[in-house]
């Protein structure tokens, strides 16, 4: 029996994948957690499975995320301790590049204060630099980060990035692990954030980070809204520490309509839609995997439990 099981509290993903699962990996039997058939899954393929689904399925051998981050399998504390793997799609990195290009155009180029001078009628032309000039600091150098910061040394931006591991990129500065956060913020105009959301990383966009960078920098999260601190947000803010920030990614989501964010001076709300992996490419890559499992190979994309990424 090839069945994976689809779990997660999302209704919809739910029936987009399952069609995905039919369309792009028709051997296998894609069922939700409801379905009789679920209790022989050897697969899971989740976003931010229901508390207690996993531990129902006594044939799983294999968590998988359908996403880049494995943080969400936290949603289910019943989750047993088996292989877990996430996918990583090269669309994925295009989507992210995408979003991340015109985040640093906005505040490189000064759109952010010419579109409230808009607003005023008031005609006030920005202060313009070269790319060069302009120091973007990419937090996380992962199979996102490092595409992101990759593409923004080629357009000629000074980048920097941080890891935990050192990593050597072209055209851009590496700094790794603890002792190399501080020297790697500091001076930086654009931080954007990229790193997955592990209990080492929560918090981690906070006024001790946001008080290395530059006077008026700004911020981009695309990690996970764990990394925001936003009462520190919102003092940096007020404080002029920070212009702005764009946020794509919240602890709670969809963002509540009356939360205070929405009307935060500063800040641009997008509904984390930075980027997603293809519907189509998840399955394939579930049965890539489900493939993998019954022929004893090494699974692909593998996450680290104890490291959370
Ligand atoms: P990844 O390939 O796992 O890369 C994670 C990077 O973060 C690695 O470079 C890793 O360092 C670094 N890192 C982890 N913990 C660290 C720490 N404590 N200190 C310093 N660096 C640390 O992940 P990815 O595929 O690039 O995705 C990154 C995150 O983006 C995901 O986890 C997810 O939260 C977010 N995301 C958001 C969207 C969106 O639409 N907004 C879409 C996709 C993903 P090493 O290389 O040294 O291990």
């Amino acid at each position: 029996m090839n069945t994976v099981v689809l779990l997660s509290r999302d209704s919809l993903l739910l029936k987009q994948l399952q069609a995905a699962f039919a369309r792009s990996a028709p051997q296998l039997t894609a069922v939700l957690a409801d379905d009789p058939r679920a209790k022989n899954a050897q697969v899971a393929a989740c976003w931010f499975p229901l508390p207690g689904s996993l531990a129902a399925l006594p044939n799983l051998q294999v968590i998988h995320s359908v996403a880049a981050g494995i943080d969400h399998l936290d949603h289910d504390p019943s989750c047993p301790d088996l292989p877990v793997c996430r996918v990583v799609d090269p669309g994925h990195r295009q989507g992210m590049t995408e979003y991340v290009r015109w985040a640093v155009i906005h505040f490189h180029r000064g759109f952010d204060q010419v579109l409230l001078q808009h607003r005023e009628q008031r005609w006030e032309r920005p202060l313009q630099r070269a790319a060069g000039q302009f120091k973007v600091g990419v937090m996380g150098l992962g199979s996102l980060g490092s595409a992101i910061a990759q593409d923004l040394a080629t357009a000629g931006y000074d980048v920097r990035g941080w890891a935990r591991s050192s990593k050597q990129i072209s055209g851009v500065q590496t700094f790794a692990g603890g002792q190399d956060l501080k020297p790697f913020l500091e001076g930086v105009e654009l931080l954007i954030n990229l790193l997955p959301l592990t209990s080492e990383t929560r918090g981690i966009l906070g006024q001790a980070t946001f008080d290395q960078l530059a006077n008026g920098a700004a911020l981009v999260n695309c990690g996970r809204g764990g990394h925001l601190d936003i009462d520190d947000l919102e003092h940096a803010l007020q404080r002029g520490k920070l212009r702005g920030a764009l946020l794509d990614v919240f602890e709670q989501e969809p963002l509540p309509a009356d939360h205070r964010l929405w009307t935060m001076p500063g800040v641009t709300i997008t509904p984390h839609m930075a980027s997603a992996a293809s519907h189509d490419c998840i399955a394939e890559q579930v049965a890539e995997n489900f493939r993998r499992l019954n022929a004893g190979e090494p699974l692909i994309n593998n996450a680290d439990r104890l490291l959370g990424y």
